[in-house]
């Protein structure tokens, strides 16, 4: 049984149902899909549940970068810049597709954040933390050399600049590959059950119950241990487990607006000072030019968080302020999203001071639940995470797992030995697109988001009589129902192809087609089919629309 195949969702909920698992993870994000790798790489047979889809929470909402966090060293967070920084160069080989290197200008101006010395010794610090190679390591620019990278940028003030590496990802799709790469050492991973309850034996939980949400039935999974990886929603399973107290979580949000590259033109991705203080990241992706990110106390639905039109008119004043000549408005932005960041509250910081660090909770009971720290360090935190279990397992069971080594695990479609071989595989995947007829940037977009498992995708397309574009997207969406446990078409739109957010007007015209397909694999009767229409128009709407 192939357990990545949306059709053998009963199969795969009736054997977590009926057989027993070292260890159920609570939570589909970054997290929880690295420490499944991890657990199930060592040996463990583990399950992992997810109430939405995977990677619907933070991990689809993030600045999509693979990073440091500059402004860390600032804080002083030495240890979590070097962990963070190191981890970069490691995630970015086991998956060079999906983790692309991304050159960082960041503007030196009058008044900023950032002096000239004191950036060139930050990013001298930041380049050895993170034992950048030689010809990757920072250069400092003149108030003519910034320009030459950026003409659009600013020049009242300007007085220079730094460039520096940094990766660029799609969170969502780094989710998902960890997801499927688990799959592949027999962990069993599933979208739309949530984690109701626990089971308790003695005041010791012992499992999990579950509903499926999909089919509203209810059922249990049977553990001896149960992580919570359960991001925003931690403390919510940490008070059903009548365990919450000491430090919680603090919630903060961060919007990002995406507007046309045209709108936008820059040459490569700036980290420059806004008025109030603040940082902010212009990253051009394809066609567009995402900008974010806003950093505000959260107290709203966490379930439904949407940037409004005052996060979308702070963003663009910030942009407008260093990139004058662009007079970007609200109608420039084409969509936007907001995510929610669980911080470990801290008493008398604001949201931005706050530590990005990531801090493991230990129940009475036996509820394991980790949250804070970033996309980034998501190996680091499973590691950290399955070393304890592995510890409770010797104790309590006399059973041994071995070490990590995630590190040597490449990511799903990430089979290539280097950035170059990314690139030569795009050449020969832009040549079947431009036989299609296809836009040349459909075939930086398959390659980026799939990997290798493009040429399936291709094959299946080609074998179409049906014009290009639908013959493309029903090929991808083949792909996601047999590899990638797709169950709507917001799934697919969304956190499968990142249209909803990077490609938006190229949903409404292939809509109805994936709708009738889902429909025929999924046996839908029509009220189904409006509602799974109604909520990706309701999502277009929100994402597109910050008007008011
Ligand atoms: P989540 O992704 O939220 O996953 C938790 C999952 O648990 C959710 O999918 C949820 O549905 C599920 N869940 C909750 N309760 C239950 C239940 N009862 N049953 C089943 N499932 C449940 N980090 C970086 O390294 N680089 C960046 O550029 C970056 N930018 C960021 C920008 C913003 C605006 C934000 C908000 C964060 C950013 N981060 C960044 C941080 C990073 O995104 C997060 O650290 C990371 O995504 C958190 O992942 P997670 O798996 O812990 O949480």
């Amino acid at each position: 049984m192939n357990p990545l195949a949306s059709k053998n969702r009963a199969s795969i909920l009736n054997r977590l149902d009926n057989e027993y698992f070292d260890l159920v993870i609570i939570g589909g994000g970054i997290t929880g899909a690295g420490i499944a790798l991890d657990a199930s790489s060592r040996g463990m047979k583990v399950a992992l549940v997810e109430m939405r889809d995977f990677a619907s929470g933070t991990s689809s909402k993030s600045t999509k970068l693979v990073h440091g966090g500059l402004r860390y060293l600032k804080q002083l967070e030495v240890a979590l810049v070097r962990e963070v920084g190191l981890e970069r160069a490691i995630v970015h080989r086991l998956a060079p597709h999906l983790v692309a290197a991304e050159k960082m200008l960041l503007p030196l101006i009058e008044g900023g954040t950032y002096g000239k010395l004191s950036t060139s010794f930050g990013l001298m610090v930041y380049d050895f933390l993170a034992d950048v190679h030689e010809e990757d390591k920072r250069k400092m620019l003149s108030k003519e050399e910034t320009l030459e990278h950026e003409p659009i940028l600013r020049k009242e003030g300007l007085k220079g600049g730094g460039i520096y590496a940094e990766y660029r990802t799609d969170d969502a799709r780094l989710t998902i590959e960890t997801i499927k790469t688990a799959m592949k050492y027999e962990a069993l991973s599933m979208n739309y059950v949530k984690a109701e309850d626990f089971i308790y034996e003695n005041d010791t939980i012992i499992g999990v119950k579950c509903r499926d949400l999909l089919n509203d039935t209810t059922f249990e999974i049977n553990a001896s241990y149960v992580v919570s990886a359960a991001g925003p929603w931690v403390d919510k399973l940490r008070k059903k487990d009548k365990s919450l107290e000491g430090k919680h979580l603090f919630l903060s949000k961060g919007s990002h607006i995406v507007v046309p590259h045209e709108r936008l033109p820059i040459q490569q991705a700036v980290y420059f000072d806004i008025p109030d203080g603040r940082m902010m990241f212009a990253i051009p992706r394809n066609r567009v030019t995402y900008l974010g990110t806003t950093d505000t106390p959260y107290e709203g639905d966490i379930n439904d968080v949407i940037a409004s039109k005052e996060d979308g008119q702070y963003i663009l004043d910030g942009t407008n302020q260093m990139f004058p000549d662009a007079n970007l408005t609200l109608e420039d932005v084409e969509s936007s999203w907001a995510g929610l960041r669980p911080l470990i509250h801290e008493e008398g910081k604001s949201a931005s001071e706050m530590s990005r660090k990531d801090e493991i909770f230990e129940s009475e009971t036996g509820l394991i639940s980790i949250a804070g720290g970033k996309l980034t360090g998501y190996r680091k935190m499973a590691e950290r995470i399955v070393d304890l279990v592995s510890k409770k397992f010797e104790k309590e069971y006399e059973k041994e797992f071995g070490d990590c080594f995630t590190d040597k695990i490449p990511l799903g479609g990430g089979l290539f030995g280097s950035e170059a071989e990314v690139f030569e595989y795009q050449k020969v995947v832009l040549k079947d697109i431009q036989k299609m007829d296809l836009e040349d940037s459909f075939a930086t977009y398959l390659v980026r988001n799939y990997g290798r498992q493009v040429d399936g995708i291709l094959a299946f397309a080609k074998k179409s009589n049906e014009p290009a574009e639908i013959a493309m997207a029903k090929a991808e969406l083949n792909h996601c129902l047999e590899k990638e446990l797709v169950f709507t078409a917001l799934d697919f739109f969304n956190r499968r192809t990142g249209r909803l957010y990077f490609n938006i007007i190229t949903i409404q015209p292939v809509l109805e087609a994936i709708l009738k397909e889902m429909q025929t694999v999924f046996n839908w009767d029509e009220t189904r089919v409006k509602k799974e229409r109604d909520a990706v128009l309701i999502s277009i709407n929100k994402c597109s629309n910050l008007l008011g």
